[in-house]
């Protein structure tokens, strides 16, 4: 991490000379602009600005009808950038540059944007302490590594990606060796950007990898999930590489998803979610947070998994859940505690795919979470076995439509989003389906242009 102070010296030893000014969108990309360090230090370190349209588009930056928050008819103006100076650090994989975060805050009133990822996260946060408790959370990232460039990918297609290895690298050493030339960069480059990283690993796939960051408070751990998808990007671009972050990029192989552990602390640090004595050194803080994720588990998973192609992950056996069911240590189940009656006892949530936006999804789980506390909601029973089989057990939604649906519905998410908050992120997935419902596919010509 780096301070004012420290990028000013930084600059007149000539180590920096850009600084990144960035806000994640919608979707969790950064956006924003590149700075000359002098003119950042000048003053954009005070503010910037940006077009509004950019809580507004989709991934193509479509200028998409139907939001409240701004129009073709509200002459889509600006939103203030403000760098929060708390985030900004040195970008080792970047040649002489910095990066700083934002928050997106109202032209002339300078309040947070209400629909801003950040701001909902951080608004959930807050909630959470009003309550007592910390809420942190770890956010596991799994991606696939292609030997093609992006360049080359667009411009020959994605028929034919070459995964960057030949076989499943679940915790393979030798087939990561050969990784090395990104992970390695991404390790040390993460790590010397403040993001506390714990380990790489080869992931149940071919060309798979996972890398795992500690858990720390939600915010800091959603700010370092969107700068760890730039800098494997990054990365991987430098080297002639590409990654992808897509759900499921194929459907003959396993998807990538983004598990999401998290815990609640007393504010003097103490594990709020451990009680040794009981059963599995689950808390009735825990036990309540849970029941609440598991009550409004549809109602959340449109931020969870936010594209038509997220739904496509989750499928029977193949590690990703179909089910929003408890149990201990249960990969098929979609909530999975952890670290039993340890003070690291922890839900990890593995419905969301790595196409999450790590704001949305965070503040999701964690408002069905309080919502559990505040209703002293009562955790079902356990379940126990292989999930996949369990007729009787609580679906996830098969669909984007039916999720998207359950979210425009859900009075907890109403009562601590807003509604204008809920309508926005709607309107968001009905237009991925909405994109999605009129396109004609590759599968369809195969399978109709002859025959049908
Ligand atoms: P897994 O069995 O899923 O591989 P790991 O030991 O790799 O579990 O831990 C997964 C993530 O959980 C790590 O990023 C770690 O920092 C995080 N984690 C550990 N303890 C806690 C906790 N108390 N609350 C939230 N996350 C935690």
């Amino acid at each position: 991490m780096m301070t004012l102070q420290e990028l000013r010296a930084a600059f007149d030893a000539r180590e920096i000379d850009t600084v990144l000014v960035a806000a994640p969108d919608m979707q969790g990309r950064l956006m924003g602009k590149r700075f000359h360090a002098a003119h950042f230090l000048d003053s954009g370190y005070q503010e910037t600005h940006c077009c509004n349209y950019l809580l507004a588009t989709d991934m193509e930056m479509l200028t998409v009808e139907g939001y409240a928050s701004t129009s073709w008819a509200k002459g889509y103006g600006d939103y203030v950038m403000k760098p929060d100076l708390a985030t900004l650090r040195p970008v080792p994989w970047l040649p002489g540059t910095a990066l700083v975060l934002c928050d997106l805050l109202d032209h002339h009133t300078h309040e947070e944007i209400a629909v801003s990822p950040r701001a909902i996260l951080k608004r959930q946060v807050a909630r959470a302490r009003e309550m007592g408790y910390a809420a942190m959370a770890a956010t596991e990232l799994e991606f696939f590594i292609f030997e093609q460039s992006y360049e080359a990918l667009r411009d020959g297609g994605t028929d034919h990606l070459t995964p960057i290895s030949g076989y499943n690298e679940d915790y393979h050493l030798f087939q990561t060796s050969k990784e090395e030339p990104l992970m390695r960069v991404l390790r040390n480059g993460l790590y010397g950007a403040g993001i506390p990283v714990e380990n790489s690993k080869g992931e149940a796939e071919a060309g798979q990898a996972e890398i795992n960051i500690r858990y720390d408070e939600m915010l800091k751990t959603a700010d370092f999930h969107v700068i760890t998808k730039q800098a494997t990007k990054e990365i991987a671009h430098g080297l002639g590489k590409s990654v992808t972050f897509m759900a499921k990029y194929d459907h003959r192989r396993a998807g990538s998803s983004s598990h999401v552990h998290q815990s609640l602390w007393t504010l003097d640090g103490q594990p709020a979610f451990l009680d040794k004595g009981a059963e599995y050194g689950m808390s009735a803080v825990m036990r309540q947070y849970m029941a609440g994720q598991l009550a409004h588990a549809g109602e959340i998973t449109a931020l969870l998994a936010p594209y038509v192609n997220s739904y496509k992950r989750f499928c029977v056996g193949m590690f990703a859940p179909t089910k929003a069911v408890w149990s201990l240590d249960n990969r098929t189940a979609g909530f999975r505690v952890c670290g039993d009656g340890t003070k690291a006892v922890r839900v990890e949530c593995r419905i969301g795919g790595a196409d999450l936006n790590p704001y949305l999804a965070c503040a999701g789980l964690l408002a069905a979470g309080l919502a559990g506390l505040e209703g002293a909601m009562e955790l079902e029973a356990e379940m126990r076995g292989d999930s996949y089989q369990n007729a009787q057990a609580r679906e996830i939604p098969k669909t984007l439509r039916h999720a998207a649906d359950l979210l425009e519905g859900s009075v907890m998410l109403r009562a601590a989003f807003g509604d204008d908050v809920v309508d926005h992120y709607t309107r968001a997935a009905r237009w991925e389906i909405e994109e999605h419902d009129r396109v004609v596919t590759d599968w369809e010509r195969k399978r109709l242009l002859e025959r049908g």
